[in-house]
């Protein structure tokens, strides 16, 4: 039988854990935190209240070809969502409503902008799940569904900026805009395009769904499936050296590329090491979970219903904070999102004290407090907000970092989205997965397709590293 060793438990590392033992091997998964679940944890971090860590919004996890796969709902994996997705309001109390249907999201958008919205999403969303075969992957690849690629292409590969010249109307370029800043880079870079177009297609087909419980569902469902395969975990173990492996035919770092070079030092071929020690991080986020007595008073009636609230202003505004960030500024008014996962999973909820999860983009490192800056930010759209504000945890990059090292700087999307990093990340290769090392893979979001909770990157290296059992452990 052969054996692997997986170092990480994020979303990633569990996924290709269990894609290895799925195949029959026997897997050891290494995480060096006290839980399991890397971007996915869910804990009290204010008394008698659910907040997810990390990741809160699943509209890529719901979506991922591979966790389709697995059945988690087996495994206690249940989805729920919230009346409205996601909502973007603006100072003039109007807002842009990201629903469902794409007919009713583009009835909120008035004729013109309606229409605009309807022939750039109503394709993708109807074709999203063979869309997600291919861009779910490493984008190097010959596509499967060549026809829905190019469309899907023609968009993705803009500016953001371009693309929101299609809308007229605040509301229409702000709610998109809001979607695109969910790259971490300025808006008028080329590419800038893809994640926001990903995100909203992925919405019109499946929603933005939160787990019940909390994120943590997904990787404890994902542990669960692994137990039954017979693979173990071993928590509180950190991986500093190649020492501290046990013998394996197959290894996979669910970590970020300059972890992977400390860790395997010169075992790594050196136009790898160098590929991994240049690798980029981008702009870092800044977190507060609020517990909030009756819930945020926002001013738009739509953004009380939503699962996610948009905050920055117009896409103009959120252009200019958003190349502040990326030139190291820290902005009076950052981009922000905020999460309200208990309106669809109450179970967070303690009575009428809510769980309110938000953060901010701020520059990569940044070192000073953005708490105030966020709650004025709230304020802004629900004046009387902080007067609600009953408990409070604050994890700004150093804290994000020290919590889980992947987040370097406080990046919490494990490497800048430059064009060169989105379509290929960590490093321009045949395999991208693979460390140069026979029978090493990279796994965590430092490779294709890169950030969110979806287990694709991790799933796609252990299909390499199946590959690499498959020949006899002959490198290719
Ligand atoms: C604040 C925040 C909000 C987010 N919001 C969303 C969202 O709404 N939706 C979404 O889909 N995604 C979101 N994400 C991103 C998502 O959480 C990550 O992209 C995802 O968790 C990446 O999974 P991963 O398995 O690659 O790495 P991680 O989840 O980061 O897991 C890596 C694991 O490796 C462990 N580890 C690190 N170093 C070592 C070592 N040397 N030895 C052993 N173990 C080690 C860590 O402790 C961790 O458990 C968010 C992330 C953050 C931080």
């Amino acid at each position: 039988m052969s054996t692997a060793v997986v170092v990480g438990s994020g979303p990633n590392g569990l996924a290709a854990a269990v894609r290895l033992a799925r195949a029959g091997v026997a897997v050891t998964v290494l995480e060096a935190a006290a839980t399991i679940g890397g971007g996915t944890r869910t804990s009290e971090l204010t008394p008698g209240l659910r907040h997810d860590h990390c990741s809160a919004t699943h509209p890529m996890a719901v979506g991922s070809p591979f966790l389709r796969t697995l059945d988690l709902g087996r495994h206690g994996l249940r989805w729920c969502l919230p009346e409205i997705d996601c909502v973007h309001p603006l100072d003039s109390g109007e807002a842009g409503v990201l629903r469902r249907s794409v007919r009713e999201t583009a009835d909120g958008l008035g004729p013109v902008d309606g229409r605009r919205w309807r022939r750039l999403f109503g394709p993708l969303a109807e074709g999203f799940d063979a869309l997600a075969e291919d861009f779910l992957g490493p984008l190097t690849r010959v596509p499967h569904h060549p026809l829905l690629m190019a469309r899907f292409g023609t968009a993705a590969l803009l500016p953001a900026t371009a693309v929101a010249r299609v809308w007229r109307s605040d509301t229409a370029r702000a709610l998109y805009g809001g979607a695109a800043a969910h790259a971490f880079r300025p808006l008028d870079r080329p590419v800038t395009a893809a994640i926001g177009v990903s995100i909203i297609a992925a919405g019109h087909r499946h929603g933005w769904p939160v787990a019940a419980g909390g994120s943590r569902a997904i990787t404890d469902a994902l542990a669960a499936l692994l137990g039954e395969l017979g693979g173990r975990i071993e928590t509180g173990v950190r991986v500093r050296s190649p020492a501290q492996l046990p013998p394996a035919d197959v290894v996979l770092f669910d970590l970020a590329p300059g972890a992977v070079a400390d860790i395997l030092g010169d075992r790594l071929p050196p136009r790898v090491a160098r590929a991994y020690r240049r690798y980029r991080h981008g702009p870092a986020a800044f977190k507060v979970d609020f517990a909030v007595e009756g819930g945020v008073p926002w001013t738009n009636e739509a953004a009380r219903r939503a699962g996610t609230v948009h905050l920055g202003g117009t896409f103009e505004e959120v252009a200019a904070t958003e190349r502040a960030v990326h030139a190291g500024r820290m902005p009076e008014r950052p981009f922000m999102l905020v999460g309200q996962q208990y309106l669809a999973d109450p179970g967070r909820s303690n009575g009428d004290v809510h769980p309110v999860w938000t953060y901010a983009h701020v520059p990569y490192g940044y070192a000073g407090d953005a708490t105030g800056a966020i709650v004025r930010q709230i304020e802004r759209f629900a004046p009387g907000f902080s007067e609600r504000v009953v408990g409070r945890a604050v994890r700004g990059p150093a804290a994000l970092e020290a919590y889980d090292p992947n987040y370097v700087g406080g990046d919490i999307v494990t490497g800048a989205n430059t064009v060169r990093q989105l379509l290929s990340r960590p490093r321009l290769a045949l395999d991208p997965y693979s460390t140069g090392v026979a029978g090493m893979y990279l796994c965590s979001a430092a490779t294709p397709p890169g950030a969110g909770a979806h287990g694709m990157c991790g799933a796609h290296a252990a299909a390499s590293a199946l590959r690499y059992l498959r020949r006899g452990r002959a490198p290719a």
